[in-house]
């Protein structure tokens, strides 16, 4: 399977099944974000146990891009402390950022050695207008860390 389909089967994945889709009993912080541009809409609500996000829960809607982030996003930080998630936000947004000669330690042989599923978003840096999509989710987390 040519890899530009494999990571296409990834974000539809994540866009059908969206993992930890939902609302929190009681959060510790909370955000919401939309990208007009698109329609999208993303609310976070995250719960601490110390520094470490034990819980997060997400409800949106939008296209299949701005969904699927945020489902892979909520993967890739439970269980991270705030310093990680931030590390983990600074090398996605590398990823999605134009520049080519930005060193993001990501190893083109092997998709999915440093971000997970998250490298299947790498194809969005071809369409600018796609990156906010991908991007409000992550935006939205680090509005939701920042307010708590
Ligand atoms: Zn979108």
């Amino acid at each position: 399977m040519a890899l530009e389909e494999l990571y296409r089967e990834v974000i539809l994945d994540h866009y059908r099944n969206p993992r930890n889709k939902g609302q929190l009993d009681t959060p510790d912080a909370t955000a919401q974000g939309v990208n007009p541009l698109c329609g999208d809409e993303i609310s976070i609500e995250i719960r601490y146990d110390g520094d470490v996000v034990s819980d997060v829960a997400v409800v949106g809607q939008g296209c299949s891009i701005s969904q699927s982030s945020a489902s892979m996003m909520t993967e890739a930080i439970k269980g991270k402390t705030k310093a990680e998630i931030e590390d983990l936000v600074d090398k996605f947004r590398t990823m999605m950022s134009l520049d080519e000669s930005d060193d993001t330690g990501l190893d083109p042989e092997r998709p999915g050695s440093v971000l997970g599923d998250l490298e299947a978003l790498q194809g969005v840096r071809q369409y600018p207008v796609r990156i906010k999509c991908a991007s409000l989710g992550w935006n939205t987390l680090m509005e939701a860390l920042e307010s708590s």
